[in-house]
């Protein structure tokens, strides 16, 4: 791909998003950057530190220095904190709370937004989150609002977590995901919403080949 672009998928846990996300970026052979592994990240270094992700005071003494990088290898991102790979660690269930707490302070906002326009400003990429086309990069190419049930959502993360080795009930990761789409969307800060010109997919009833299509269809890229 020659023109640089960036395409913004945000939308709330276990949508669909980074499923799409990947295939869509290995279609456009674009990076893939996963903003929630930076805040599972955050919330990680706190639980390390012995710190409460809702403790903003304890917070601000390490956000700024955090030795939290991004790399890529064949493609795939790892996410380095403190020189270790904690990419398998951050998929842990209880990090997806740990993640939404401390991704609600704004010093974590700013710190982590600084970075990801830094990945982004320098090629083309996928991005998803959850305020990646309201406030991370207002002026992305494509913006896509990527939505399902939360019955659908919590089945998928089910499957996902069983995949990784982690048997969750259902009720429970319904639950948390409904905890997560409230504390998300109603913080005060670059909160998850929809942007006015992002195209909305509710994928609910879609397999992800269908929405890939439909995305590419749009993008025309
Ligand atoms: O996408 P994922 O479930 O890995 O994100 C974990 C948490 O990180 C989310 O529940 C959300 O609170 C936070 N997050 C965010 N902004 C983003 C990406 C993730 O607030 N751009």
């Amino acid at each position: 791909m020659k023109r640089k672009i960036t395409i913004a998928l945000d939308g709330p846990s276990g949508s669909g998003k980074s499923t799409i996300a990947k295939a869509l970026s290995e279609k456009l052979d674009i990076l893939y950057l996963d903003t929630g592994a930076m805040y599972r990240a955050c919330g990680l270094k706190a639980e390390k530190s012995g710190i409460s992700c809702k403790d903003e005071k304890g917070v601000m003494s390490f956000i700024n220095d955090i030795d939290l990088k991004i790399v890529y290898s064949d493609g795939v991102q790892h996410t380095i904190l403190d020189g270790e790979d904690v990419s398998k660690e951050i998929r842990r269930n209880e990090v997806s709370m740990l993640a939404s707490d401390i991704s609600a302070l704004k010093c974590v906002r700013l710190k982590m937004v600084e970075l990801q326009r830094q990945i982004a400003g320098e090629m083309s990429c996928v991005l998803d989150g959850r305020d990646i086309g309201t406030h991370v990069l207002p002026n992305a190419d494509f913006k896509f609002f990527i939505t399902a049930s939360s019955d659908v959502r919590a089945e998928r993360r089910k499957k996902e977590l069983l995949f990784r080795g982690q048997e969750v009930s259902f009720e429970t990761i319904k639950k948390e995901i409904e905890q997560r789409d409230f504390n998300d969307s109603h913080r005060e800060f670059a909160p998850l919403r929809k942007a006015d010109d992002a195209v909305e997919i509710d994928t609910s009833d879609m397999t992800p080949d269908e929405v890939l299509d439909k995305i590419l269809a749009i993008t025309g890229v």
